[in-house]
């Protein structure tokens, strides 16, 4: 006899629950986009217990007909899509037609909904797929559907929610990444009652930027705009200063989708290479736009991934993008942009505080690192459903639904702050910045003061003191230079040695250097063995005014070039940045005025003078007033 047959459908809903519902979150966004595909503009996201008790989603959007409600939950029932080719072309969030049949599966939900123009709306109740209610019921227009108890009928993925504060920081992330994705809709999400997130809504980027990060990473962007057909690149970056310990501030939006893009973040840590520090990550909100056959978002169960048809395409026009917009506004940095940058990863303001100061908007802080550290919600272990006494309990048992967004005891408070205003103090603050703006090429014209323990040039310009670290500022000059050598021949130069180098080496550093001529030739050196333990070096790179140290500088080469081949654009990178590093003045080494202002003119014109390939400053800046105020003449 057969034992093959087919699972009754609760059995397979539950099933395919598995990939679309993994957690309270995953139901938030599989809501969400439902209510941005029904046209909302306006969303509301209210839990409890971290979603697992309670989550409900409110739209503005262009709600079901009665027919429709109780089909909304068959599986692989859609109204977006009809066959197969309509996937090139998909304009929606959703098409698969699972999310509500999946959810429905493995909680108790409750939709209403009601149709633009219609006078009454309709209700469904089903609870682990079972169709307990459906009829008439009066309610806004628009839909609204809320899910209790997810997993209640499937005790092991229950256990595998976490604590009710990390489950209601993942739906704050969630609901994060939808303002940014669509920053024409507004979003607010309450947990517990209490609000923690509220976009305006006014199609503007930077302001859900500001929504979601707060004010001090909104004022650190700058925008960026780039074409490369068939590719529009647009949205914000931070300047290095704003960059995070973490990914958590890299959005990448594709044809108005949140993804994560193996990609893209490469070319986003490539262009931010030489400006970060190790362990920093940059801050970005990038949208991609293209025609939607090029892209493939059915790739994912929760369609977190597309397939682009052209990755190197994509690479490209991401990094050129952000390059040029970081070359347009590097400046010297701030002295106290280090302290910066710890400070903004202090842990967030408590509760009770944001509460009571009204000045201390929830803002301040990200919405999910809000969710995560300050909710005192009991551990979702007491809301065990076997045992937990359910605060909205009735005698008889039910869970009365109450939807808070039009009956809501709460008043609807503006979002954080009115938007034209978020804007202004944005571009005003952008402009301050940009007026403040210090270029490199401005030092030429700086009074020499003098060098402080043989390592800081100390220049004076303007109300400005500046500090080059002249070890730092040598190499990054060969470094270029070198640079520009090995990727250009019409950069090259070389000078011959009137009496030639010889140099001793071990056999084994002979073989690597005589494989690896091509590379030294191409920045400038001749290099002839001679014997079986050492070379002859007839010509080394001319690098104008900054002379170097041949010996230390190829030492230095066969020290990387035993670590790594100089096969790959990275190791090349490390490769030059030794050989420059080890070229280069000391930091100790006494430099006369004149060598001074050779090094400045040298500098100025670099592609990047500010950092170091590492992502060390070479240059700072301390503004009199930072002065004044510590010798108390202002305060
Ligand atoms: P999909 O979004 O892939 O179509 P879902 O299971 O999420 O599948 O939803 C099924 C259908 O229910 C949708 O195609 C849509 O017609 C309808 N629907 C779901 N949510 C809403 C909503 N908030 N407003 C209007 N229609 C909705
Ligand atoms: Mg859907």
């Amino acid at each position: 006899m057969g034992i093959i047959h087919l699972l009754d459908q609760q059995t397979a809903n539950s099933i395919a629950a598995g990939e679309v519902v993994e957690r309270p979150s995953s139901v938030v966004k599989e809501l969400v986009e439902n209510a941005l595909d029904a046209g909302a503009t306006t969303i509301t996201v209210e839990i409890a217990g971290g979603g697992i008790l309670s989550i409900a989603v409110i739209d503005n959007g262009r709600g079901m007909a009665s027919e429709d409600t109780l089909m909304a939950f068959s599986r692989h029932a859609t109204s977006k899509i009809i066959r197969i080719e309509d996937l090139d072309t998909i304009g929606t969030l959703g098409f698969r037609g699972e999310a509500l049949a999946s959810i429905a599966a493995v909680a108790k939900v409750t939709l209403r909904s009601r149709q633009q123009g219609t006078a009454m709306g309709d209700e469904v109740r089903i609870e682990g797929g079972q169709l307990m209610h459906q009829g008439p019921a009066g309610c806004p227009e628009g839909t609204s559907i809320q899910v209790e108890q997810l997993f209640f009928n499937t005790p092991a993925r229950f256990k595998f929610l976490k604590k009710d504060s990390t489950e209601a920081a993942a739906i704050a992330e969630t609901v994060e990444r939808l303002i940014l994705s669509r920053p024409d809709v507004s979003f607010r999400l309450l947990t517990n009652g209490q609000e923690l997130l509220h976009s305006p809504g006014n199609n503007d980027l930077l302001s859900a930027i500001y929504a979601v990060y707060g004010r001090k990473q909104a004022a650190a962007c700058i925008p960026i705009s780039g074409q490369s057909s068939p590719l529009q690149i647009s949205g914000y970056i931070a300047r290095p200063e704003g960059a995070k310990n973490n990914r958590s501030g890299q959005t990448v939006l594709v044809n108005g989708r949140w993804i994560r893009s193996r990609t893209v973040t490469a070319a986003i840590d490539e262009a931010y290479k030489s400006r970060l520090m190790k362990g920093r990550f940059a801050f970005t909100a990038i949208r991609i736009d293209l025609p939607p056959e090029l892209v493939d978002v059915n790739v994912h169960p929760q369609k977190l991934e597309v397939r682009f048809w052209k990755d190197g395409e994509v690479f490209s026009a991401v990094y050129q993008t952000i390059v040029s917009a970081l070359n347009d506004h590097a400046g010297i940095l701030p002295s106290d942009s280090a302290e910066n940058e710890d400070s903004r990863e202090a842990p967030p303001v408590v509760v009770t505080k944001i509460v009571k100061d009204e000045n201390l908007s929830v803002s301040d802080r990200t919405g999910s690192e809000y969710a995560r550290n300050t909710f005192n919600e009991p551990d979702k272990q007491s809301l065990e459903y076997h045992n937990y006494v359910r605060p909205y309990e009735h005698h008889d048992g039910t869970i009365p639904i109450e939807f808070s967004s039009s009956e809501s005891s709460l008043p609807i408070k503006e979002p954080v702050a009115a938007p034209q205003q978020v804007r202004e103090q944005i571009e005003l603050h952008n402009v301050n910045h940009s007026a403040a703006l210090m270029k490199a090429s401005e030092l030429v014209e700086a009074r020499l003061i003098g060098t402080l323990f043989n390592t800081y040039i100390m220049l004076e310009l303007g109300d400005e003191l500046i500090m080059v670290d002249q070890h730092a500022a040598h190499e990054k000059i060969i470094y270029e230079r070198l640079r520009d050598a090995y990727r250009d021949a019409k950069h090259r130069r070389t000078q011959p040695l009137l009496i030639p180098m010889t140099l001793t080496v071990a056999p084994s550093e002979l073989i690597l250097l005589e494989a690896e001529q091509a590379f030294f030739e191409a920045i400038g050196f001749t290099l002839e063995p001679f014997g079986s333990n050492a070379l002859i070096i007839r010509t080394i790179p001319d690098l104008q005014s900054a002379r170097i140290d041949p010996e230390s500088a190829l030492r230095a080469a066969l020290q990387s070039l035993i670590k790594a081949h100089p096969a790959d654009h990275q190791a090349v990178n490390e490769l030059l940045y030794q050989v420059a590093c080890k070229a280069a003045v000391k930091a100790h080494d006494h430099l006369s005025a004149l060598e001074i202002h050779q090094l400045i003119a040298d500098l100025a014109p670099l592609e990047n003078p500010y950092t170091c390939p590492h992502g060390r400053p070479v240059i700072i800046r301390m503004p009199r007033l930072e002065l004044e105020k510590k010798f108390k003449r202002v305060l």
